[in-house]
């Protein structure tokens, strides 16, 4: 197993208290696997990719759990093990990809310093001149304009699409066992994300990188995801394959998600919107966090938090699929 997060409980510090961010997320990646963390705003999505990364905000704190990647709990390593950690165990592609680039450096000498970390992780002799065919090679696979021009270039001369490329090359071209990539497409004009939608679904066969695919678009992430993690409020509602979560979603929340995919069949612009808002994570309704939405629910469900269940070869947290407490 490559990544193994167990019973994680983070919480952010804030004026009006302690928000309680992940409430108790359980998930396993396999190397080669790509699973998608699919939910609405604030279900807590950013903050597990962040906390895998250990690049939480100052005023955010892992108050339990584990998570262990690579063999290493990256909740207790040390500053230096950490940045060891990055880039090559794990890689994270931001949705806001501005502040990945450092704004002094051209893009060339950004790219050099990436190659030079790889190449102390394989013990290999580096040599620039092949690091920036190679670093133009992969700028043509994310279809980045006139690469050998725009690797001289600095960072603020590049749009923000052309940014989100230089960094999903970067992170390419480290060749990290996990790349996590938060919304990486959703800055992108639709014919260029789906140019890179389909590099990243490269990945796995020819890397074996595992992916964290980060995203509220069940229709994207279905095109590259081995399996859908349903976040909401904090907690992994459903985990399985992809085709089972779509095709039969068991978890009345991922049947209202499934639910507001716009069908080709449905007037355009007519979508589905699910009843009732997201959580308040300062204060979440007690027991159930979906009960104030959730058309199924029972008596249970306002005053107990449904236990992890097995059913249908999936994981999940509902009531419907377990025997309440007596
Ligand atoms: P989105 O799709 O909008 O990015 P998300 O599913 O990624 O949402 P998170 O950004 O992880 O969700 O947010 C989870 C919860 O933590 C939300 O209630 C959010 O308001 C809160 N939160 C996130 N970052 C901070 C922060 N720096 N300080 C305080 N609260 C935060
Ligand atoms: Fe609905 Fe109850 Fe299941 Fe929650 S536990 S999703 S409220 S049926």
């Amino acid at each position: 197993m490559l990544l193994q997060v167990e019973d994680l409980h983070v919480t952010y510090d804030t004026v009006y208290g302690t928000l309680n961010a992940l409430n108790g997320v359980n998930l396993s990646i396999e190397e080669g696997e790509t699973v998608a963390l699919v939910g609405e705003s604030g279900s807590g999505k950013s903050t597990l990719g962040l906390s895998i990364v250990r690049l939480l905000p100052p005023n955010g704190r892992y108050s339990k759990g584990s998570i262990v990647l690579n063999g290493k709990n990256v909740v207790s390593l040390s500053g230096s093990e950490v940045r060891r950690m990055r880039g090559t165990d794990v890689f994270m592609v931001f949705q806001d990809p501005l502040n990945t680039l450092n704004p002094v450096k051209r893009v060339s000498t950004q790219v050099l310093e990436a190659l030079a970390v790889r190449a102390k992780k394989e013990n290999k002799a580096f040599d620039q001149r092949e690091g920036i065919s190679e670093a133009i090679e992969k700028f043509k696979d994310v279809r980045l304009p006139d690469p050998e021009v725009l690797i001289h270039r600095y960072p603020h001369q590049l749009s923000g699409g052309q940014i989100q490329r230089v960094v999903i090359a970067i992170g390419l071209l480290l060749k990290p066992k996990l790349f996590i990539a938060d919304e990486p497409t959703s800055a992108l004009d639709v014919t260029i994300q789906a140019q890179v939608l389909k590099l990243l679904n490269s990945l796995k066969s020819e890397y074996k990188m595992s992916v964290i695919f980060i995203t509220h678009d069940i229709s994207v992430a279905y095109v590259i995801a081995d399996r859908f993690a349903v976040l909401y409020g904090g907690e992994v509602s459903e985990i399985g394959e992809v085709s089972k979560v779509v095709k039969s979603p068991l978890h009345p929340y991922t049947k209202a998600l499934i639910e507001s995919i716009p069908k080709r069949s449905r007037k355009e612009g007519e979508l589905v919107a699910i009843p009732g808002s997201p959580p308040n994570m300062l204060s979440p309704p007690t027991g159930c966090k979906f009960h104030p939405r959730c058309p199924y629910v029972m008596d249970v469900c306002r005053t107990e938090n449904p236990p992890y269940t097995e059913a249908d070869e999936r994981t999940l947290r509902c009531w419907l699929y377990e025997r309440p407490p007596t």
